[in-house]
């Protein structure tokens, strides 16, 4: 198996012992938080399950069979992801899996596009987006057909707890008897939410938070960037590797844009503009948005502390006008520093929670505004 799947060593000893043991199951629930290899370790199964390298070589991750389910253009790789629900418009999807709409057949793309080139990406579809009874009903016509060119047929259900309550009654019967060239992962970081129909008849394989060691050298490793500003990030990743690279890729992207202009309402105190911001981006779909912007906010009030004695550490190099005038603001914040960082990250849990992310957002606001212009 794949290991360039950094910190999931158990996850990985499992998985190959199954291979080398010719025990592998009909089907898996990788689980585990985001961010942490899952759908990675996932594809790397599905090539050492069809890899035509020997056995000890699987996956070669150069022959044809390989590189197809890399590219995600392979005929018996299927991919089932959390999508936009239908508006009415019935039928927007055919059994075949026809995108019969030009704006989803975009999304789709662009969904695996990310997926295949910048995996540790989010992607946001321009609506909610769950496992859909037309995703199911694709895969159960698709297993019924005999393997094109792969011994094994691999199914991938990515955030399978998404699937509405009509999708997974109609996967609890795929489950209930699979055809013997076929595995079916289930990838999932809320495993409670499954059926628990669905959860026994699933072999599981459990993925863990990344250490902050382990993500720290796999930074200075694949980034271009300073021990001390890997050191912060795989801090404050909280074990996902995805979301530290997201942070040491973050200048000039959307959630580092959002993030500064959060702050320049800060800055201004400018009430009314940050309630209509809150009121745009203050909800579930944006809450990996959220999560993320709450980080930089984290590494701005670091930014601020390294300013005055290692102005190498910044990480914002480009808006140091604007920490300045932070600190200017109210010097004091150096102080409050981990008052505010401790206050940050228990905003980013409950942003996991069931807490309405709009409020959390206003909480933010107002501790900012409390702290520096000393209401
Ligand atoms: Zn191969």
């Amino acid at each position: 198996m794949d290991r360039k799947i950094k910190g999931q060593n158990r996850a990985i000893e499992l998985l190959e012992h199954a291979l080398t043991e010719n025990k592998v199951a009909s089907a898996y629930l990788f689980y585990g938080p985001d961010g942490v290899g899952k759908f990675a370790t996932a594809l790397s199964f599905a090539q050492a399950l069809n890899c035509v390298a020997s056995k000890a070589k699987r996956p070669c991750g150069v022959c044809i069979s390989c590189k197809k389910i890399a590219n995600f253009t392979h005929p018996d790789l299927m991919h089932v992801f959390p999508f936009p629900m239908p508006d009415g418009s019935k039928g927007d999807i055919s059994v075949q899996g026809e995108i019969r709409s030009e704006k989803l057949l975009k999304e789709f793309e662009e969904y695996i596009e990310n997926k295949r080139t910048t995996p540790w990406k989010d992607y946001f579809f321009s609506k909610n987006s769950g496992i859909r009874i037309a995703s199911i009903r694709m895969l159960e016509h698709r297993i019924t057909l005999s393997p094109n060119e792969a011994k094994r047929k691999v199914y991938i259900i990515e955030n399978a707890e998404t699937m509405t309550n009509q999708a997974a009654n109609a996967f609890l019967k795929t489950l209930e008897e699979p055809p013997d060239d076929t595995v079916i992962i289930l990838t999932s970081s809320k495993p409670n939410s499954l059926l628990p129909t669905i959860l026994s008849r699933c072999q599981k394989i459990p993925f863990q938070a990344i250490s902050p060691k382990v993500i720290e050298e796999e930074l200075l490793e694949k980034r271009f960037i300073s021990p001390v500003q890997a050191k912060l990030f795989a801090k404050i990743a909280g074990g996902s590797m995805a979301k530290a690279f997201r942070l040491a890729d973050e200048e000039n992207t959307d959630t580092r844009n959002t993030s500064l202009e959060l702050l320049q309402m800060i800055y201004n105190k400018n009430d009314l503009k940050f309630m209509e911001f809150s009121a745009k981006i203050g909800n579930k779909q944006h809450q990996a948005l959220l999560n993320d912007m709450i980080s930089q906010l984290i590494i701005w009030l670091s930014d601020i502390n390294y300013l005055t004695y290692y102005p190498e550490g910044v990480v914002n190099q480009d808006r140091i006008e604007l920490l300045e005038s932070f600190y200017q603001l109210n010097p004091k914040i150096i102080d409050r520093t981990p008052e505010l960082i401790e206050f940050l990250e228990l905003m980013i849990n409950k942003l996991a929670g069931h807490v309405n992310p709009q409020l959390i957002l206003i909480n933010v606001y107002n501790k900012f505004l409390e702290t520096l212009h000393q209401l």
